[in-house]
C-alpha cells in the first residue's frame, strides 16, 4: 500500500513536471514587441525539439535560420501593410503546431517639404517627372538581385559608420510640388570621404552608378536581407566579392539625388524596405 501510494505520487509529480517544462519550452517570441508599419519583425521559436518544420506570418511561410541557437525568421512589414492583428504559427518537428498573435500598429508619418537639387534639374515639373520615371527604373532593377538561400552572417548587424548621427529618419514623406515620396532608408550625417563599412558578412551583388541613387553598393547577407549604401564618392569593392562585417566598402559622398554629403543606408527583407535603425536594434 505504501509502495503504491509512493508510485502514484511519483507519477503525478512527474507528469506535472513534464507539463511545466513543455509549456515553458514551446513558445513564440517577437522582437520588437511593439511593432509598427515599416519595421522588421524577428520571430523566434523556443522549443525543446530545437527545430521546426515551418514558421508562418499571417499564413505566409517565412524562411527559417538559426540565430542564437533558436529557429528564427525575419519578416519585413511594408510601410503600407494593413494594420491589425496577424497570426504567427510554427509547426514543430514532432508535428505539433504552436501559435501566437502580433499587432501591426500604425506608423505616425511626418511630412516635410523637399526639393530637387539643381544638378537634377531643380524644382520644375519636368525634373519631377524625370525623377519619378528614373526612380521607378532604378527600383525595378533592384527587384531581382540575387540572394543566397542561407545566411552569411553569424553575429549582430552593426552600423555602417563609426560615428552615427541621423539626419533624416526612415519612412517620412517628402513633399515635392505634386508628389509625395516615402523615404525608405535612413540618412546618416557623413562628410565627403567618410569610411563606409559593411553592416555584416555578405556578398557584394551590385556596384553601380545611378542617376538618383548615385554611386551604390548593395550587399546580400542571405535569406533576402540586402543592405544598400547610396550616394557614395567611391566604391572599394567588386561585384561577387565576399565582405566581412566592418570591411570598408567605399567612401561617402553626395552623388545622385543628394544636396549635401551624407550616407543613405537601406535594408530590404525579400524586397520590403524596413527601418534600418530598428533592424540593427533586433540583434543587440
Ligand atoms: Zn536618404
Amino acid at each position: 500500500m505504501i509502495n503504491r501510494l509512493y508510485i502514484t505520487a511519483f507519477v503525478v509529480v512527474s507528469l506535472l513536471g513534464a507539463g511545466f517544462v513543455q509549456a515553458e519550452a514551446d513558445s513564440i517570441s517577437f522582437s520588437p514587441k511593439d511593432l509598427y508599419q515599416g519595421e522588421p519583425l524577428m520571430i523566434q521559436i523556443n522549443t525543446s525539439t530545437n527545430s521546426v518544420r515551418s514558421i508562418k506570418f499571417g499564413g505566409v511561410p517565412v524562411r527559417i535560420f538559426k540565430y542564437k541557437n533558436k529557429p528564427t525568421g525575419l519578416v519585413g512589414i511594408e510601410l503600407n501593410k494593413a494594420t491589425g492583428v496577424y497570426s504567427v504559427t510554427a509547426e514543430l518537428s514532432d508535428g505539433r503546431v504552436i501559435s501566437s498573435n502580433i499587432e501591426v500598429k500604425q506608423k505616425k508619418v511626418k511630412t516635410a517639404p523637399y526639393t530637387i537639387p539643381k544638378k537634377l534639374g531643380g524644382d520644375t515639373i519636368q525634373s519631377q517627372q524625370s525623377l519619378i520615371a528614373t526612380l521607378a527604373d532604378e527600383n525595378n532593377s533592384f527587384k531581382h538581385i540575387k540572394t543566397s538561400n542561407k545566411t552569411f552572417w553569424f553575429s549582430d548587424f552593426t552600423p555602417p559608420l563609426k560615428k552615427i548621427k541621423i539626419n533624416d529618419e526612415f519612412g517620412y514623406h517628402r513633399q515635392l510640388a505634386n508628389i509625395i515620396m516615402a523615404h525608405k532608408g535612413v540618412d546618416y550625417s557623413a562628410s565627403t570621404g567618410t569610411k563606409v563599412m559593411s553592416t555584416n558578412d555578405g556578398i557584394v551583388r551590385v556596384v553601380g552608378e545611378y542617376r538618383n541613387y548615385g554611386k551604390t553598393v548593395i550587399v546580400d547577407h542571405g535569406l533576402g536581407v540586402l543592405s544598400f549604401y547610396l550616394h557614395l564618392l567611391e566604391a572599394r569593392v567588386k561585384e561577387g566579392q565576399f565582405v566581412f562585417k566592418g570591411d570598408t566598402i567605399g567612401y561617402s559622398g553626395e552623388s545622385g539625388y543628394a544636396d549635401a554629403p551624407h550616407l543613405h543606408f537601406s535594408i530590404r527583407i525579400y524586397g520590403v524596405s524596413v527601418d534600418p535603425v530598428k533592424f540593427l536594434e533586433l540583434f543587440k
